[in-house]
C-alpha cells in the first residue's frame, strides 16, 4: 500500500456468547488489538455483540481472516460458536460506526479518569485526577484489568518527586498517571514507534502535569542509555509474562537501590513462576494484586538486615 493511501477501519463484528468475553479481551491484547467493544443487549441476555476494529494500512485481508479463525477456533473449543461474522469498512470520520462511540470517561481506582480526549469530564466525576487520553494505535485505554492494576497501585503509593521508567509504554497511559500523581520525570519506551507517537501526543493533552517527559522507540537497552547512569526510582512494566521474564535480569541496573517495579501483564496463575524467578534474580515480591483471572507483582531489593545490632 503507498504512503498516499488513505486509511481507514476495518469493522469486525459477530454474535457469541457472554462468556466469550474474557476469552475475546485476553487474545485480542495478546495480539496488541485495543479497540475492541462488546454490546450488550438486554432483549438478548444469552449473547453479545462483539467488534475489533482494525487499521487497514496494518491487516491484510489474509490477516483478518486469520484473526476470524483464530477467535473461532477458541469460540469452538469451548463450545461457544461465533455467528454473522461481519466485516464493514469505516471511514475515519464515520463516528456513529466507531470505536469512539462505544470509549467513555472511565473512573478508575480512587481518584483517577481516563477521559477520551475529545469528550469533557461529567460533572459528577470531574474532581478525579483527570487522564486525557486518545489512544491513536496504540495499547493501552486503561479498560485492561492490567493496566487497571497497575494505577491502582500507582494511585496507592503515588511517585511524589520520582523518576519513573516506563517499559512498554502503549498509549503513554501509565506515565501520564506517574506524573499527574506527582513524579519528578518519567522516561518512557516502547519497541512500536505508533505507540511512541500516541504517547507524546498524549502527554500534550495533560500538559497541566509538571513533570518531565520524554519517550523513545526501543526496549530496556534504550531506557539504559537514556537514564543516563541515574537509575530510576520506579520501573512499570505491563507486558506478558514471557516478555517481563525475559527482560528481568536488566531490572538490577535500571532501578536503584531503594526502588521498585510495578509489573504486570500476568496471567494469575504465571505470578508464582514469576516471582520464583524474580527472588533468584535478588529481588523480593512485595505486593501481589490480582483483577479477574490477571495479576500484579511489586518487587524492591530486599532490606538488608543489621547484622551489628544486639
Ligand atoms: N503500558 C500500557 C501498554 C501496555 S501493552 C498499559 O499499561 O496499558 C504492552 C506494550 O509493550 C505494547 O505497546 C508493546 O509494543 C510494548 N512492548 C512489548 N514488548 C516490549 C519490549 N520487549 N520492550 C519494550 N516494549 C515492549
Amino acid at each position: 500500500m503507498s504512503f498516499s493511501e488513505k486509511v481507514f477501519w476495518w469493522r469486525l463484528g459477530f454474535i457469541s456468547f457472554p462468556d466469550f468475553e474474557d476469552f475475546f479481551f485476553e487474545k485480542l491484547a495478546e495480539l496488541g488489538i485495543n479497540k475492541v467493544a462488546v454490546e450488550y443487549s438486554p432483549e438478548k441476555s444469552d449473547e453479545r455483540n462483539f467488534y475489533v476494529w482494525l487499521p487497514s494500512n496494518e491487516w491484510l485481508q489474509h490477516e483478518r481472516e486469520g484473526l476470524v479463525n483464530t477467535l473461532k477456533q477458541i469460540a469452538e473449543s469451548l463450545n461457544w460458536p461465533i455467528s454473522a461474522v461481519k466485516w464493514e469498512r469505516i471511514e475515519e470520520e464515520d463516528w456513529s460506526k466507531s470505536w469512539k462511540q462505544y470509549w467513555e470517561p472511565d473512573a478508575v481506582g480512587k481518584n483517577l479518569l481516563i477521559l477520551p480526549a475529545w469528550l469533557e469530564p461529567p460533572e459528577e466525576l470531574s474532581h478525579r485526577l483527570i487522564l486525557r487520553l486518545d489512544p491513536g494505535c496504540a495499547f493501552g485505554t486503561g479498560s485492561h484489568p492490567t493496566t487497571r492494576l497497575c494505577l491502582e497501585a500507582l494511585e496507592n503509593d503515588p511517585p511524589v518527586n520520582l523518576r519513573v521508567a516506563d517499559l512498554g509504554c502503549g498509549s503513554g497511559i501509565l506515565s501520564l498517571a506517574a506524573l499527574g500523581l506527582g513524579a519528578k520525570e518519567v522516561l518512557a519506551v516502547d519497541i512500536d514507534s505508533l505507540a511512541i507517537r500516541t504517547s507524546l501526543q498524549n502527554q500534550k493533552l495533560n500538559k497541566a502535569f509538571k513533570g518531565n517527559f520524554s519517550a523513545f522507540i526501543g526496549s530496556v537497552d534504550v531506557l539504559m542509555e537514556e537514564l543516563k547512569g541515574n537509575p530510576a526510582d520506579l520501573l512499570l512494566c505491563n507486558i506478558l509474562a514471557p516478555v517481563i521474564e525475559q527482560l528481568a535480569p536488566s531490572f538490577h541496573d535500571l532501578l536503584s537501590p531503594n526502588g521498585r517495579a510495578l509489573l504486570s501483564g500476568l496471567l494469575f496463575d504465571q505470578s508464582a513462576g514469576l516471582a520464583k524467578l524474580l527472588n533468584s534474580l535478588g529481588w523480593e515480591v512485595s505486593n501481589c494484586l490480582l483483577k479477574d483471572q490477571w495479576g500484579l507483582l511489586e518487587i524492591s531489593q530486599p532490606k538488608r538486615q543489621n547484622q551489628f545490632i544486639s
